[in-house]
């Protein structure tokens, strides 16, 4: 076909109209497009900005986590007072230095320290100086020793050193030498001048005995030095076996009783003086071994040296007492060891125990003595304060036999004082104990604590208090502790 003229005209005004649609069409499209754009931009922007707020919140969380995970694991490898290694870490420590020893054929040494008239001076200065003592003693042991060898604080006034690669004796009499010394140089505390000194029990790794035995071995040592007369070091000796064997083997026994359920709870009733009532009772354990009763004196502190069994068995006394709470109507009062206050396991097992059983906190003491105050008041007190805003009551035990610090007093939140039967022995002989009683007592009540008198056994010691509501009684007098059958009989009579 040929094209006309106005063909070709036809053609160019189409393909013009066609392309000022199409422009038309492509604008506003664009516009659309870069309307969509924008928001996506827009959207973007806002979601980038979450990422990096959301980022910066991670990091800190991040941060906070290490910094918290830091601090965990300071506090459960070292001591706080001292920065030293604490008992864990140096257990750590000695298995992996005893191997390190067997491998390379090189003996070490394990010191066992103890200091001599700490005591003293924390009951005489008060436990701000008993730390800064510590903390100054373990300054010096760090700085007699060499980077490599490790110097832990187990707990009181007890440091451990390993020397590592030590083949020659004479050098570990060097070292402890040169640790007798420091120690003993005088320490200057706000004016105060105070002195200790050190016993240290050395025992030279022979390539056979196991860990708890080179503890074991060590401690011995030290106990020789004490005995021997203080600020002397002393190596564990051959003719020292025959003590290590008897210790070991009853507290292989006593491991044993725990898991044959050998202990037995006895329990003490608590008398109103009003009424003369049973208001409650003290939980004293026994240990049926073979069928004997033994007392507690005889095996609490060797469960005390191993601070994982004393846990063990008061844990298993505070799940038992909750359990009876419901079968008598009465308070229970539970004795709490020293190496209970020293971390926070009690309170863990408390919180657990609370989840698993619904019980009447109120109707539970914590019985705890001063001593076991003196020898980790930070800590102690800490712990103490906490068991009591969960709800539970606090008894101060044998009040008046230690130092009595009125300190005490007014920093624990004590709901009950138990005064000692030393004192109340003392009484009929002495009117300055009277004397002294009376204002305990008033006292007492003035901090709004109540009274238990310990180890009554006469009618005339029952006579000689006021019976009131805040005084209870509690000894041979009235009943010796029984077990927990009796003691059900006895109530409902
Ligand atoms: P404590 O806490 O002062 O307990 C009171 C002790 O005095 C008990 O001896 C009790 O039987 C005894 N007693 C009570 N009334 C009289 C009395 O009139 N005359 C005499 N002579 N003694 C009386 P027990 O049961 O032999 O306990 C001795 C110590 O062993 C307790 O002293 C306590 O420190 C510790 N203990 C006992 N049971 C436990 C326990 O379950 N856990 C812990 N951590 N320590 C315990
Ligand atoms: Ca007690
Ligand atoms: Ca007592």
């Amino acid at each position: 076909m040929q094209l006309t003229k106005k063909m070709l005209i036809d053609e160019i005004k189409a393909l013009k109209k066609a392309s000022a649609l199409h422009a038309k069409y492509s604008v506003s499209q664009y516009k659309n497009v870069l309307k969509t754009l924008d928001a996506l931009e827009a959207e973007k922007e806002l979601l980038e900005q979450k990422v990096k707020q959301r980022t910066i919140h991670l990091e800190t969380e991040i941060q906070e986590n290490k910094e918290l995970t830091n601090k965990l694991e300071k506090v459960a490898k070292y001591d706080q007072l001292t920065g030293l290694a604490n008992r864990y870490l140096f257990l750590n420590e000695l298995s992996i230095i005893q191997n390190e020893a067997n491998l390379l054929q090189k003996p070490f040494a394990l010191l066992f320290i103890d200091l001599d008239g700490f005591k003293l001076v924390n009951d005489t200065y008060g436990h701000e100086i008993g730390d800064v003592l510590l903390q100054t003693v373990a300054k010096r042991l760090r700085s007699v020793v060499r980077k490599e060898d490790m110097v832990a604080r187990l707990g009181g006034d007890e440091f451990t050193i390993i020397l590592r690669n030590i083949d020659q004796k004479s050098k570990v009499e060097f070292i402890s030498t040169k640790i007798i010394q420091s120690v003993k140089e005088v320490i200057s505390i706000e004016q105060i001048n105070v002195y200790v000194g050190a016993s240290i029990g050395i025992y030279l790794y022979d390539f056979e005995s196991d860990v708890q035995d080179i503890i074991a071995k060590a401690d011995i040592a030290m106990y020789e030095a004490k005995k021997g007369g203080k600020g002397q070091f002393i190596f564990f000796d051959s003719y020292m076996q025959e003590q290590l064997q008897t210790t070991t083997h009853i507290k292989t026994r006593i491991k044993n009783a725990l898991k044959r359920k050998e202990f037995v709870n006895y329990y003490q009733p608590v008398i109103g003086s009003n009424d003369l009532e049973i208001k409650g009772v003290e939980v004293l354990i026994r240990w049926k071994d073979q069928g004997k009763l033994v007392p507690p004196d005889k095996f609490i502190p060797l469960l005390e040296e191993d601070i994982s069994l004393i846990k063990e068995v008061t844990f298993w006394q505070i799940e038992d007492t909750i359990k009876k709470l419901s079968k008598i109507d009465i308070t229970f009062a539970i004795n709490i060891s020293a190496k209970l206050l020293s971390d926070n396991d009690l309170i863990q097992t408390l919180q657990k125990l609370e989840k698993k059983y619904s019980f009447d906190k109120k109707r539970i003491f914590f019985e705890v003595t001063e001593t076991s105050l003196s020898s980790n008041f930070l800590v102690a007190s800490k712990i103490l304060r906490i068991v009591k805003q969960m709800g539970y009551n606090l008894s101060l035990d044998d009040f008046g036999t230690g130092y009595s610090s009125l300190a005490y007093l007014r920093e624990f939140p004590f709901d009950v004082m138990k005064i000692d039967k030393k004192f109340l022995d003392n009484l009929e002989k002495s009117q300055k104990d009277q004397k002294l009683l009376e204002a305990i007592i008033y006292m007492a009540h003035l901090l709004d604590m109540r009274i238990i008198l310990e180890g009554v056994e006469t009618q005339k010691q029952v006579d000689m208090f006021e019976k009131n509501e805040f005084t209870k009684f509690q000894g041979f007098f009235f009943s010796k502790p029984l077990e927990f059958e009796t003691l059900l009989k006895n109530y409902k009579r």
